[in-house]
């Protein structure tokens, strides 16, 4: 370096850490990112990318852009309604607000007229128990997994878990339910053939061994051709002599029938037709956050909740406030998603194609996260060349589009309609960019 070299004079960081900006916004992001920032932007001057004059104003906007979580909000563009990638369901408005407002201290185990403490989570277990009267208790937890394997660990007690060979699946990043069953000690007593299980099957397992039969929906395939099944009422039938447990696993978490979804078992039919337990995620159809629900008999529920598992699988104060949130809504964005109007989706479509000199085509949706296999709905979407994909990712904000076949596909069923905007702006932006790479 020369005396003249002008990265002599870039800012030092003691300098750019004491600008009131800067040091203002240490309580929100620390003083490593901070320090992080500031030497990402001397960086740039000193690979002359910046002038050493334009510093401080580039620190100043780094800092106040940066955020203290680096998780990016992204538009679901794919169609794809409970999208794993992308964290499931997103929550109502009202989810958000009720989880925002539990950031704080809250009364999750407190009586505030009593001044005792309460049982946790009852405002959640009663919106729950409102919302499906087949039920006579609720219990939460972590998630889907968690529910299932406190329920057939606290219910079958060391003794066999009866279950149809054609429902041992592997849940998604390589995830099998019997693995998961079997690690806390559970025996799985495996009856039927892959296609086809029968009744007498289930009747030739069961005997004093048995801890309890369970009934998995296998949500994220069909088997189709020469299959057969065993439905709850006639094993509530078999083995209502013997008082053993049955257990369903619904997967995908319908509260009651949904005609869109005529092959998703639903929490209250199941109850009805003679399951003691069903369990089901928090974050897939019912559109809540991660969780996992049990809802069911009182003595088979009260048996889960005193099983010392049930502690390490406990849900946390926001999962409880979203949850009840997002039972008490009139209607949540899955539901929307799903039910949107073909007519309505078509008409956005076409708005975003004219604003930009694209087609529309006919796209299906996809329920998603391991849910109704094969159940298309019915779209339609913005088609544009491949290339825009990758900008629409990385841009801002990130829209993640469908690509197939050599297109890049915007389908806006999981867009609230408010944000249409933002994805046009997104889309101008990515085909601009397209043209001087
Ligand atoms: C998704 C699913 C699970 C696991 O639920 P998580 O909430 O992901 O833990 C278990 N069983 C079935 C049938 C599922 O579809």
């Amino acid at each position: 370096m020369t005396q003249t070299d002008p990265r002599r004079l870039i800012p030092r960081t003691d300098a750019l850490l004491a600008l009131p900006d800067v040091a203002g916004a240490r309580k929100r992001l620390g003083d490593t990112a901070i320090r992080a920032v500031v030497r990402a932007v001397q960086d740039r001057a000193r690979r002359g990318e910046l002038a050493p004059d334009a510093v401080a104003a580039a620190v100043v906007a780094a800092v106040s852009a940066a955020r203290p979580t680096s998780l990016r909000p992204v538009l679901n563009a794919t169609g794809i309604v409970v999208h794993t990638n992308l964290g499931r369901a997103p929550l109502s408005g009202p989810a958000v607000d009720a989880l925002v407002a539990a950031g704080g201290y809250v009364d999750v185990e407190l009586d505030l007229g009593a001044g005792v403490r309460s049982k946790r989570g009852v405002a959640a277990r009663t919106a729950l128990l409102d919302a499906c009267p087949a039920a006579e208790d609720a219990l939460i937890v972590n998630n889907g997994a968690a529910a299932l394997v406190l329920a057939t660990t606290a219910l079958a007690a060391g003794r066999e878990v009866v279950v149809s060979r054609g429902e041992l699946i592997e849940i998604g990043a390589g995830f099998r339910l019997p693995d998961l069953i079997a690690s806390t000690g559970a025996r799985l007593r495996e009856v039927g053939a892959t296609n086809r299980t029968h009744l007498r099957d289930y009747a030739d397992a069961i005997g004093p061994d048995t801890g309890c039969v369970l009934k998995v929906h296998p949500s994220n395939f069909r088997i189709e051709g020469f299959t057969s099944a065993v439905g709850l009422p006639e094993l509530r039938e078999l083995i209502a002599a013997q008082g053993v447990p049955l257990i369903a696993d619904l997967g995908s978490g319908l509260l009651a029938p949904d005609p869109l979804l005529p092959d998703e078992p639903d929490a209250g039919t199941s109850l009805g037709a003679g399951a003691d337990v069903v369990t089901f995620s928090g974050d897939k159809l019912l559109g809540g956050p991660q969780a996992g629900v049990a809802l069911g008999r009182e003595t088979a529920i009260a048996r889960m909740a005193r099983h010392p598992l049930a502690r390490a699988v406990r849900a946390d104060k926001l999962t409880l406030a979203a949850l009840e949130a997002t039972v008490r809504s009139a209607s949540v964005p899955v539901t929307e998603a799903l039910h949107a109007d073909p007519a309505h989706l078509r008409a956005r479509a076409e708005a975003l194609a004219a604003a930009v000199g694209a087609e529309v085509v006919a796209h299906d949706g996809r329920v998603g996260g391991g849910g109704a296999p094969g159940v298309p709905l019915p779209g339609w979407a913005v088609r544009l060349p491949e290339s825009a994909a990758r900008r629409l990712r990385t841009g801002d904000p990130a829209v993640l589009p469908r690509v197939n076949d050599g297109a890049c596909l915007v389908d806006l069923r999981c867009v609230p309609a408010t944000d249409d905007g933002r994805v046009l702006a997104a889309v101008r932006a990515a085909l601009a960019g397209g043209q001087d790479r």
